[in-house]
């Protein structure tokens, strides 16, 4: 029997539509995914998958990344979200609730619906643990949040405490098996998207990734266990959660005043997520008459990753998209959704090609 004319490793945002892009050219996919379900951290995610409106906002806000692959991100988003419509995602809104970027939500189950129900067979429970060698393999395992070992090597000393507020399985394996075969590190290794979260002895599932973050670091004094300030400068708070990583039991204090109870982050009330850390279990006390909330830094998606050409090819025969890929957000924060889409679709064109 003839084997597939291309491997995909990792079923979540990237892989799924690198795997539905080659399914849609009429080539035979074998796709591969270590976890139980398909999704990858995008079923967990809130589903904005979006582009700085202006350009040069884009790279303000990321200055480190790679202009040629930001462009690509830039120019070719909507008409990637188009084709997603065509496919059948179901769209919850069609704007971010954020004046400087434009995108759609998707709803994060009914995506995975749709791109599984054209890709066909995947199979469940198998990592890709080698690369093969006569056919074309696209890496979409989804960066290393989840590997302790290697947040500890290039992001952060008390990498045992994050909270990994993505998915479980995400321990660095295409960056493992395409440095061995001769690919590059983008810059950016120590950074990453997350979230403050409410600290030990809280419980999170994974379901309730999105409704405890802390995102109002703007409306409180935040402090280390030294007394330490930290005043967050970004809209996405990303400096925030890579700060708190950083200190010691990567822990912060949010002191939050009365007044600030009732201020908005997008649709969520400060009052309602201090409430949320509460009745999770986190320590949440009154002290000098503000409301005092202990977090720890919750790591969702590293930034840096395999260095990649505007093809996503990473090195001969193996090309990167999503997570794997580095050197796109780098200085800041842009959709790793958006990215993983583009650089999905360009990696199945790319590798059919060739
Ligand atoms: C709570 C939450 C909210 C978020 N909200 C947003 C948002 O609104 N907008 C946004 O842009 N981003 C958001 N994100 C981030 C976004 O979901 C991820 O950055 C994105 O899904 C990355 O896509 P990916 O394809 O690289 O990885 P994933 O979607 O995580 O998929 C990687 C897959 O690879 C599999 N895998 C790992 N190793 C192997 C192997 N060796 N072989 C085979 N399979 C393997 C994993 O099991 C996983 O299924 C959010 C994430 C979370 C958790």
């Amino acid at each position: 029997m003839p084997g597939p004319d291309l491997v995909v490793a990792g079923a979540g945002m990237g892989g799924l539509v690198a795997a539905a892009r080659a399914r849609e050219l009429g080539a035979d996919v074998l796709v591969l995914e270590k976890g139980d379900r398909p999704g990858g951290s995008m079923r967990l995610s809130g589903g904005f998958v979006w582009r700085y409106r202006d350009w040069e906002r884009f790279r303000a806000e990321c200055p480190d990344g790679d202009p040629e692959l930001q462009r690509i991100v830039f120019e070719r988003l909507d008409a990637a979200l188009a084709w997603l419509e065509e496919l059948g995602a179901p769209v919850l809104a069609r704007e971010t609730g954020n004046p400087l970027t434009s995108g759609l939500r998707l709803d994060p189950a009914g995506l995975t619906e749709a791109l599984v129900g054209r890709i066909g067979e995947i199979r469940l429970g198998e990592a890709l643990r080698e690369l093969p060698h006569d056919v074309p393999v696209v890496l979409a395992t989804g960066g290393f949040h989840a590997d302790e070992e290697l947040v500890l090597r290039h992001i952060t000393p008390h990498a045992g405490e994050l909270v990994v507020r993505g998915n479980p399985w995400s321990t660095g394996d295409g960056l493992r098996l395409c440095l061995d075969r001769g690919a590059r590190l983008t810059g950016g290794m120590d950074e990453f998207w997350g979230r403050n979260m409410p600290a030990p002895p809280a419980r999170i599932e994974p379901g309730d990734f999105r409704s405890l973050g802390q995102s109002y670091a703007k409306h409180a004094r935040v402090v280390n266990a030294d007394g330490a300030l930290y005043e967050s400068v970004t809209w996405s708070e990303i400096d925030v959660a890579q700060w708190t990583a950083r200190q010691p039991r990567a822990r912060a204090w949010y002191h939050v005043p009365d007044s600030a109870l009732g201020e908005w982050v997008r649709d969520r009330a400060v009052g309602e997520m201090v409430e949320a850390a509460r009745a999770a279990g986190a320590p949440v006390e009154r002290r000098d008459g503000e409301t005092v909330v202990e977090v720890v830094s919750g790591i969702t998606t590293t930034l840096g990753g395999l260095g990649t050409d505007t093809c996503a090819r990473a090195a001969d025969g193996v090309y990167a998209v999503g997570a794997d890929a580095g050197g796109i957000s780098a200085g800041g924060w842009a959709s790793t959704l958006a990215s993983a889409l583009v650089f999905g679709r360009i990696a199945a064109e790319s590798a059919l090609e060739n």
